[in-house]
């Protein structure tokens, strides 16, 4: 994979991250599609919708259907018939929120700081909707954000299903209960397997309620780990068993605190692969360093991360999170693209692209569309303070004979609010699918305004727009 910046405005950029499977124009959000498909859609859908890229789930892949089986297809995508770009994550968020899910009673949902999942429940709650699966540590289809859950914590503590050693983290698989092993090395083989684009190095992503010492040595075993990835990753380029071109993120750690951020980004940017493949070896296999002619004996500077990720507990509130982006992003040179992993309201992307990151994925505009919230444009009516959505089960739409933005053009604005009203409270699997069409029509519509704004130097403008 190669990346490009073509404009710049402040901190955010404009670029293209090249693939096999196609070009990714960013900033870009990226739908996650966790056993291969997203949910509710299909990929004509998503082609329509011009998503770019998917994100798919390791963890679900590797234990639910096998690689093999994947690999059998041609990879991801010859499985899924999607034929542009994929990112794989490592499997270990999900393997790992068994463990300190259960420990403590961490779960996992839409969005990562308490205040909001307080609200978010409540709703939930009333809706009876599909959202059961956020308090369990099932290996649920979030890819890694983490929250505190809102009210007392459990009164007894479950027994751990996951355990972390040097080695990796064996885990009681949630699907069929046998204990599985997911070290770096096989984190790696799974994703070659699978055939991403774009995959992850394999991570120990800490709880939130973690102290700063466990995280400071959850951060120094990743990056012992990032290092078995980028050496494992480049022997099977090398060897022909990783597909051409595959880019490999490292994933920065940390938590919430500066000393182990910074130390984290350092370390993850400054990695080089030790493998000790011959030089000849590498030539044309990943080698990007210039000044390389790759000849016979000569020896060229080893190849470090394709991308840089920031992945684990963003703190306990938005003021954290941004605070992790500004400690971070700056030591990451600009020719590397940032991902931040598992984040997609529309203000983390304001505040995040203004910062300078490159691409996204969040289940949040599918998930939310299944429990009855929709997605509101400035035009239809969203601020942050409705951030930006409305619940299709208000009274107010009941009788409503509008659409609820006729400017959108998606499928799902076609049809009146109590038409979709009617069809949510019947539990129409129609329902479903209209309604995430439109979530992600507005997201990935925003993704499209933002990478305009930013070409055209306006980006401010826009945000005032959103934003007020
Ligand atoms: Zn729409």
């Amino acid at each position: 994979m190669d990346f490009s910046i073509t404009a710049k405005d402040g901190s955010a950029r404009v670029g293209s991250i090249s693939t096999a499977h196609g070009d990714i124009q960013t900033p870009a959000f990226m739908p996650v599609a966790t056993a291969g498909a997203v949910k509710a859609l299909g990929m004509d859908d998503m082609e329509a919708l011009h998503a770019q890229i998917l994100m798919a789930n390791t963890f679900h892949l590797h234990l639910k259907i096998g690689e093999q089986l994947v690999g059998a297809h041609g990879g991801l995508h010859g499985f899924s018939s999607w034929h542009r770009p994929f990112m794989t994550d490592s499997g270990g968020f999900q393997a790992f929120s068994l463990g300190f899910g259960m420990e403590h009673g961490v779960g996992k949902i839409a969005s990562i700081f308490p205040d909001e999942v307080t609200g978010e429940r409540r709703e939930q709650g009333k809706a009876g909707g599909d959202e059961g699966e956020a308090h369990r540590a099932d290996g649920g289809d979030q890819t890694h954000t983490i929250v505190l859950p809102p009210g007392p914590q459990r009164k007894r503590p479950e027994p751990k299903l996951a355990r972390v050693t040097e080695e990796g983290v064996r885990f009681r698989s949630p699907f069929d209960g046998r204990w599985v092993l997911l070290t770096p090395e096989e984190s790696m083989r799974i994703q070659h397997t699978l055939g991403a684009d774009l995959i992850l190095a394999f991570d120990e992503c800490t709880s939130p309620l973690s102290d700063k010492d466990y995280t400071a040595t959850a951060m120094r075993r990743t990056h012992r780990w990032a290092q078995q990835c980028l050496d494992a990753h480049h022997q099977a380029l090398a060897s022909g068993l990783a597909p051409d071109g595959q880019g490999l993120y490292g994933i920065v750690q940390g938590g919430a605190y500066e000393d182990l951020r910074r130390e984290s980004a350092k370390a993850i940017v400054g990695m080089r692969t030790q493998n000790g493949i011959a030089t000849d070896a590498l030539k044309g296999k990943g080698m990007k360093e210039e000044g390389c002619s790759g000849g016979a004996g000569t020896m060229c500077v080893p190849p470090g991360f394709d991308g840089i990720a920031i992945g684990g507990s963003l703190g306990k509130s938005k003021q954290d999170m941004l605070a992790v982006l500004d400690w971070t992003i700056p030591l990451v040179p600009d020719e590397l693209p940032r991902h931040l992993l598992g984040i997609g309201t529309v203000e983390d992307i304001f505040w995040s692209v203004s910062r300078g990151i490159d691409t996204f994925d969040c289940v949040m505009p599918t998930r939310i569309a299944r429990s009855g919230h929709l997605l509101l444009h400035p035009r239809a009516g969203g601020t942050p303070r409705n951030k930006f959505r409305t619940s299709v089960k208000l009274a107010r739409w009941k009788a409503s004979t509008q659409p609820l933005d006729s400017h959108c053009g998606c499928q799902c604005c076609r049809h009146s609010m109590g038409f979709l009203r009617h069809l949510f409270m019947s539990k129409e699997l129609l329902y479903y699918r209209l309604a995430s069409i439109h979530n992600l029509t507005v997201i990935l519509g925003l993704m499209s305004e933002i990478r305009d704004a930013i070409s055209r130097g306006r980006l401010l403008e826009l945000k005032t727009e959103w934003m007020g």
